[in-house]
């Protein structure tokens, strides 16, 4: 059965606790649904087997809740569905576009340092150095036979001549609607696939965004960049394109955005202190006035 309603999703990761910018983004969400009549659903995004913990998840459900929101059930984990991303990189591997890469962090590591200059993507990561052809597919044969540990990687340059040129659409806060150029080649050959799952984040993502039809993507503005990717994956993989808005990021005092890494309050800690649920928004920029209960 499908349901023509607008469809929004929350994508949390469960490494932590949620802090006023996981709000700003879950409440923009919830603000949008309403104003569209659309449904808000729920995704944890908990990939990364060594980072998540249970009551991370837990802390998600109590903290959006004390927020006021609701959201539709049962909740997407990504966890429960690497059948799934299993079966989206058959497709891309069956046309020839992923390739498997055993190097390591510190091997990468000093290979970038070798090489001054390099350059990086729109992360400020270093583009992969290691080409799909600098090693044999012999080599690769027995090295995957010897049980050695492999990511795999999208073979950028066939993937995006396959695709061809890519856009998307995005909204802004205030509904205005403008076209995107998509430059997924500026992120070199990521990962779609790392050593311990059968998905990175942006496969995950694409792959969810389509199996939960969601039409509406609002998310961070650091996210921005990586719609090019996530536009090259929808191409490749025949899944619908979503309208996305990147919404503006809070900032501390330093200027920094907020996050786990650098200790950025928690709204346990906003809450422990009797911030109100009303006080939360306000000090994420999305005030009431967009919620009607
Ligand atoms: N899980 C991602 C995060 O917590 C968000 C992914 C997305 O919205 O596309 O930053």
């Amino acid at each position: 059965m499908s349901d023509a309603r607008p469809a929004f999703r929350f994508a949390p990761s469960p490494n932590g606790l949620l802090h006023l910018g996981h709000a700003r983004s879950a409440l923009l969400n919830d603000a949008m649904a309403r104003a569209t009549g659309g449904r808000l659903l729920l995704r944890i995004e908990d990939i990364d087997v060594t980072r998540c913990r249970p009551e991370f998840e837990a802390a998600i459900h109590e903290d959006l809740a004390w927020l006021g929101l609701d959201w539709e059930r049962p909740v997407r984990r990504q966890s429960e569905h690497m059948d799934s991303y299993r079966a989206a990189l058959a497709r891309l591997d069956a046309l020839g576009l992923v390739y498997p890469s055993f190097e390591s962090r510190a091997e990468i590591r000093r290979a970038v340092e070798a090489r001054p200059g390099w350059p990086v993507d729109p992360d400020g990561a270093p583009l992969f150095l290691f080409p799909r052809d600098a090693m044999s597919d012999a080599e690769r044969t027995r090295r995957m036979a010897a049980g050695e540990p492999y990511a795999l990687r999208l073979d950028m340059a066939r993937a995006a001549d396959r695709a061809g040129p890519l856009d998307w659409q995005e909204v802004s806060e205030a509904g205005d609607s403008v076209t995107h150029a998509a430059d997924p080649r500026a992120w070199g050959d990521v990962v779609i696939a790392r050593k311990e799952v059968p998905t990175s984040y942006h496969l995950a993502v694409v792959v969810d965004d389509a199996r939960q039809g969601i039409t509406h993507v609002v998310r961070g503005a650091d996210l921005q960049a990586a719609t090019s990717v996530h536009r090259l994956l929808q191409r490749l993989l025949d899944l619908p394109a979503p309208l996305y808005t990147h919404h503006t990021l809070l900032l501390d005092e330093e200027g920094r955005k907020l996050s786990k890494s650098i200790g950025s309050q928690s709204l346990r800690d906003l809450r422990a202190k009797g911030v109100t649920p009303d006080e939360v928004r306000q000090l994420a920029g999305v005030p009431s006035a967009a919620h009607d209960g």
